[in-house]
């Protein structure tokens, strides 16, 4: 009988090892982009094409590499990080493995160009499938790009489980979103199918989570510090009522490099406990920095896991760095850019913690009780303004309104030729008309004559988009960004330009030339919020919800302070809307204050 063990070819072996650090295309980008931190980049580009299946390209300005590591880089357990076991305990790099280069390279189409600041030529290397097709002496920028076609070419069976596209590239959004967020001091941009998608300078860790997640974050988050002499906690925490409905903005950083860690997750929970409304997950983005000795990353080959030597220490220390943050914040609430007053008040006993704030609301409560018979009236415009009031339900209007109802238009509630115009606290606008005074309520006009307008262009497709100079990326966590995902055909008729990349990040190419002023992600992220917020009620259509939630998040942003002569023009825009006395909310919009009632006051 002969032997029948052998050694499997290093093909083979390659494949097998690859099939363990990359997975699907996200796997491929996180590697190379790990590459470029541990080689010093300050600037890194990463490029996408086809969410990775086709084309996943890093570009980097770091260190690059010599003609023969250029070589030695794509074997397997080549690492220029450690040289002896001992190195181990003390790993600063992200990689150490020395097997992604050799794994992707297994399983890919995969060219290197690198080049050191000292030597004159860089090189470049093709490989496919583990085997070297060329290597020449080439010109090329300092630095490394490397980039890797085909993903899984050689591995059909691998090729047929990848996921959708928009699957695909939400994992890479994922890796880029936690590289992004540990290297703030580095500028990262970020290309999908040759669209700019992220432009990110060098900036503070604050700066760098609100580029990613929205402005709005901002306001959202609540710094978090504390070290003892062996655990340095830093970084920010989202307020208790900003929580999300979806778990998604959680990021543990162990020495720099994103980890998943249960044991931890939970003691971040527990601190927030009775602060967070029912189902709802806090948002955190932690830096947790300990001696490398004390920890273990290289029990897993895609290096996200740690083990602690100690774990329930650092669980206890930040548990306490997140309630202390917690209950500064909800102390003092408005105070944030004063922390030093926080100091002076005494701590929480016994870690008990704050009660959160409790609101009743009227569960009863339908903003759109009266509304209906205004849409049924189908908005043609109607001076006459008897027809106006008996159009919607009186029930809302107050009494001075009520008795004008039989008020003839061109008589009585024409504005005086030596009018008066002025405002009230920027909230009403007073004007003098025939028959009294009348008083308009700013905002709810404003909401009815931009929920008119958008009505309008709804129906007729008529607005055409702004392109903007720069893409704009807005990002909304799971359940807001289904609902503008099924709102971008109705946002398009109005003249925005907006497509879907990833599951919860879009990209605004174009807005209607009339809001191009306001700050697009706070506009989708109220305007959805609205939508949300009036969704429940099934007596109005989508369209109409869509419009009023636009006019409202519009009018909330608009300024205040109006010049006599745009108080005339909203005048008159008002009058020439659908149903000039009713906000779409179905609240009034003016009111009127007679003669007769001016004068029995002074009776
Ligand atoms: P590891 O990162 O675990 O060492 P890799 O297979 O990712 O293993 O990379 C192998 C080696 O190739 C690295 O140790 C490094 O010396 C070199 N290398 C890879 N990417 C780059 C890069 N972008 N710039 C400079 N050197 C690089
Ligand atoms: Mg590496």
């Amino acid at each position: 009988m002969h032997d029948i063990i052998r050694l499997l070819p290093d093909s083979v072996a390659n494949q097998i090892a690859a099939g363990e650090v990359i997975q699907r295309p996200a796997s491929a980008v996180k590697e190379l982009l790990e590459n470029a931190i541990d080689a010093g980049a300050t600037e890194v580009q990463l490029n996408i094409k086809d969410a990775g299946k086709t084309l996943i390209q890093v570009v980097d300005n770091g260190c690059g590499m010599s003609v023969s590591d250029a070589r030695m880089s794509f074997e397997r357990h080549a690492t220029s990080k450690i040289r002896e076991a001992n190195d181990l305990f003390a790993i600063r790099t992200m990689g150490f493995r020395g097997e992604a280069l050799a794994s992707v390279a297994a399983i890919a189409q995969v060219e290197l160009k690198t080049k050191r600041a000292e030597d004159e030529l860089g090189t470049r290397i093709e490989v496919e499938g583990s085997v070297v097709k060329d290597q020449q002496p080439c010109v090329c920028q300092d630095g490394t790009v490397l980039s890797v076609k085909n993903l899984f070419f050689n591995v059909p069976a691998r090729r047929v489980f990848l996921k959708s596209l928009l699957a695909e590239t939400n994992h890479i959004l994922d890796e880029f979103y936690r590289v992004a967020i540990a290297r703030n001091e580095i500028a990262f941009s970020f290309f999908h199918n040759e669209k700019n998608v992220f432009s990110l300078s060098k900036s503070s860790l604050k700066q760098r989570i609100v580029a990613l997640m929205g402005n709005t974050y901002n306001e959202r988050l609540i710094p978090v510090e504390s070290s003892t002499s062996a655990i340095t906690i830093g970084g920010f925490i989202g307020k208790p009522e900003f929580a999300r409905k979806t778990r998604g903005e959680q990021f543990f950083f162990v020495n720099r490099r994103f980890i998943k860690h249960a044991y931890l997750h939970h003691s971040v929970e527990n601190a927030f406990l009775e602060l967070l409304p029912h189902n709802t997950y806090p948002s955190y983005f932690l830096f947790i920095e300990v001696d490398p000795k004390t920890i273990d990353i290289n029990i897993h080959p895609t290096k996200t896991e740690v083990n602690f030597q100690d774990s329930k220490i650092v669980y206890a220390v930040l548990q306490s760095a997140v309630k202390q943050a917690l209950g500064k914040y909800s102390l003092t609430p408005s105070l944030d850019f004063e922390t030093e007053r926080s100091l002076d008040i005494p701590p929480l006993v016994g870690g008990q913690m704050p009660k959160p704030p409790t609101i009743t609301i009227n569960p009863d409560y339908n903003p759109f009780g009266n509304i209906r018979q205004g849409f049924e009236r189908n908005f043609t415009h109607n001076r006459d303004i008897e027809k106006l009031f008996s159009a919607g339900s009186s029930k809302d209007i107050p009494p001075s309104v009520q008795q004008n109802m039989t008020v003839e238009w061109d008589e009585d509630t024409e504005i005086q030729q030596n009018k008066a115009i002025f405002s009230i606290q920027k909230r009403y606008i007073v004007c003098n008309i025939k028959s009294g005074l009348m008083i308009i309520d700013l905002q709810k006009a404003r909401e009815r004559i931009l929920f008119d307008r958008l009505m309008s262009e709804m129906e007729n497709n008529q607005e055409s988009a702004q392109q903007l100079l720069f893409p704009h990326t807005v990002h909304l966590t799971g359940t807001d960004a289904e609902v503008l995902l099924s709102l971008l055909p109705q946002l398009q008729n109005i003249g925005f330009e907006i497509s879907q990349f990833g599951k919860n990040t879009f990209i605004v190419n174009g807005v209607p030339a009339s809001m191009s002023e306001f700050d697009i992600q706070l506009l989708l992220e109220d305007m959805v919020e609205n939508f949300n917020k009036q969704k429940t009620d099934l007596t109005i259509d989508k369209k109409t919800n869509l419009a009023f939630s636009i006019a409202k998040s519009l009018t909330s942003k608009l300024p205040q302070n109006l010049p006599e002569k745009a108080m005339q023009t909203l005048i008159d825009q008002l009058f020439a809307s659908s149903i000039p006395h009713t906000s779409p909310s179905g609240k009034p919009t003016l009111t009127i204050i007679n003669f007769e009632e001016i004068s029995s006051r002074f009776k």
